[in-house]
């Protein structure tokens, strides 16, 4: 029998109670053990402000670039796993939360369901999707938003900056293998390469 084939699919992540960069971190070494689930690339950590409700804490937001095998529906079934497991409630629409994992973008697929939307709709208007994502995957031409890399370039930045302000700028990895093992997903400095192959 052959093996399931492998898709794209680019995932952000947010959090903004408890240790956000913790949960971030740890949601990133998780994703990688799931089974169907191959870890390429993960952005810096980015600190935004939060929309929604306020007062809250300022966001710690990432991306990261993975191969799935799993089903769309399925790989959001685990992505919503990880925020609950992560201690993830549901209370407020855009209230703080422990962890936040959006599905943002699946080569080829299209989904208008009550459960999934895919491309994600709020890619284009959030500057913390798009400048952690175009880290990753900057020539990535998203149906209804355009090249990612250029929409980041182009906008509104005033409200994010990096996690940590002494975080070195990304270097180039050299190869998809040098970032793929878990133990160096989490070392702050994984550099850009593109994420559309
Ligand atoms: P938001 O991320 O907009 O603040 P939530 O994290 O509370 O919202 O997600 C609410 C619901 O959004 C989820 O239960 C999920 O079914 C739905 N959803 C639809 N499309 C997506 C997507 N592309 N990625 C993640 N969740 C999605
Ligand atoms: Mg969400």
């Amino acid at each position: 029998m052959s093996e399931k084939p492998w898709t794209p699919a680019w995932i952000g992540l947010g959090a903004n109670l408890g240790s956000p960069e913790r949960q971030v971190a740890t949601a990133i070494i998780t994703l990688a053990q799931v089974p169907g689930v191959k870890m390429l690339r993960r952005s810096r950590y980015w600190r935004s402000k939060a929309i929604g409700p306020q007062p809250q804490p300022d966001y710690c937001n990432a991306a990261c670039a993975i191969e799935t095998q799993l089903e769309p529906e399925a790989l959001l079934n685990a992505l919503l796993d990880l925020e609950d497991a992560a201690g993830r409630t549901r209370t407020q629409r855009w209230g703080p939360r422990v962890l936040d994992l959006d599905l943002l973008h699946m080569q080829g697929v299209l989904r208008a369901t009550t459960r999934l939307t895919l491309p994600h709709p709020q890619i284009s208007r959030r500057a913390f999707v798009l400048v952690p994502l175009a880290e990753v995957a900057p020539r990535l031409d998203i149906p209804g938003v355009g090249v990612v890399g250029e929409r980041a370039a182009d906008c509104d930045r005033s409200d994010l900056r990096l996690w940590l302000a002494s975080a070195p700028p990304p270097a180039p990895a050299t190869t998809a293998d040098s970032i793929a093992t878990p133990t160096s997903i989490p070392a702050p400095a994984d550099g850009p390469t593109d994420g559309e192959s």
